[in-house]
């Protein structure tokens, strides 16, 4: 099978490197040029057993494809080594194996990549709920029921992949998506895309909340700073659902959107075509920054408080009035081809975008 071919010739490649430094750069041209005869494999939602198999094959090709000059830090080499040999069985390494799945693809310095594969080697789904985490979960799971956000989706997919994939659309409407949050020590992912699933990093959360409590907007009150964090959660399972949901339609967890980005979509979302930040430009005009948008005035507190009832009664959700003084998120960073499927956002002077 290519799939244990081209992980086996990867292992192999490691042991010829065995004697050079973890903090080294190593060249990849002969793994390269191993495995650039194989086909990409897709990773198929309608066979999660089969693709979770192809994983870490995919893996290895999206490093040999879209590493720059074919030069790789050695322990981000390491760190997928692990990932892509652990017990397929277990949650944490199918987490850690969708996750680089889309991490190899994205368009990050080899020593950023490097280092997330590294940081997302240990990353592991949470079992244990505080009450906190059963809030976030609760309004993440009446997103993905919400109808008027599921048929804006529907219809935004249509409008974005072509109406050719309304019958794959409608077929895959029901199927069931589950929410999983995950601990890592990476907090500038805020969550990824996987087989039927939503992935949040609790720790991106957290981070944000404890920056917003030490460092009060004199504006704020407690609940109001709650409820800014519940929006930005509802936002990031948006976001990701957006990736599920289309992934479902292609059946494809691999995927690149601006393939199958068709002629009718607008022109600002030919321009930026990952699909989870055209579901948010929907929704709120720009892939919002809600603290500093709510910070600085120019979305008044009531609209998040209103946006979160309208979530938690499945009623028609308000609509933001645009206006100039709007922040946006400057990432999520993008893809090699442009698709998204993790979201990882930035960090300005140790404050988490
Ligand atoms: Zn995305």
């Amino acid at each position: 099978m290519a799939s244990d071919e081209i992980v086996n010739q990867f292992l192999q490649y490691l042991k010829s490197i065995e004697g050079q430094f973890d903090l080294s750069d190593v060249d990849l041209t002969p793994l390269i040029e191993q495995t650039k005869f194989y086909t990409p494999i897709p990773l198929k939602y309608s066979n999660p057993q089969i693709a979770l198999r192809n994983m870490s094959c995919v893996i290895i090709q999206n490093l040999c494809k879209y590493t720059d000059n074919a030069k790789y830090p050695k322990y981000g080499l390491n760190a997928i080594k692990s990932v892509t040999t652990k017990n397929l069985d277990d949650p944490d390494s199918q987490a850690q194996l969708m996750l680089l799945v889309h991490i190899t693809k994205m368009k990050l310095s080899i020593y950023e990549s490097a280092l997330y594969c590294k940081h997302f080697e240990r990353m592991s789904i949470i079992t244990e709920y505080t009450d906190q985490l059963n809030k976030w979960q609760d309004v993440a799971y009446k997103v993905l029921a919400h109808s008027e956000i599921n048929t804006t989706i529907n219809d935004l997919m249509k409008r974005t992949f072509g109406t050719e994939y309304s019958e794959r659309i409608e077929e895959t409407d029901s199927i069931k998506v589950s929410i999983k949050f995950v601990v890592t020590t990476e907090a500038e992912l805020r969550g990824f895309a996987g087989i039927n699933c939503v992935y949040i990093n609790e720790g991106y959360f957290n981070l944000k909340a404890s920056q917003l409590h030490h460092n009060p907007n004199p504006a704020l009150s407690a609940d109001e700073i709650e409820d800014i964090l519940l929006m930005d959660i509802v936002t990031v399972t948006l976001h990701e659902y957006s990736h599920v949901r289309i992934r479902q339609v292609l059946d494809d967890l691999n995927m690149s959107s601006p393939h199958f980005i068709a002629e009718t979509a607008i022109a600002e979302d030919a321009e930026d075509p990952e699909f989870g930040r055209i579901v948010e430009r929907k929704f709120f005009n720009v892939t919002i920054n809600w603290v500093k948008s709510i910070g600085c005035g120019a979305v008044p507190v009531t609209y998040i408080t209103n946006f979160l009832n309208a979530i938690n009664t499945n009623a028609a959700l308000p609509v933001l009035t645009d206006n100039v003084y709007i922040v946006k998120r400057s990432r999520p960073q993008t893809m090699h081809g442009g698709g998204g499927g993790a979201d990882l956002s930035y960090v300005h002077d140790g404050i988490i975008e």
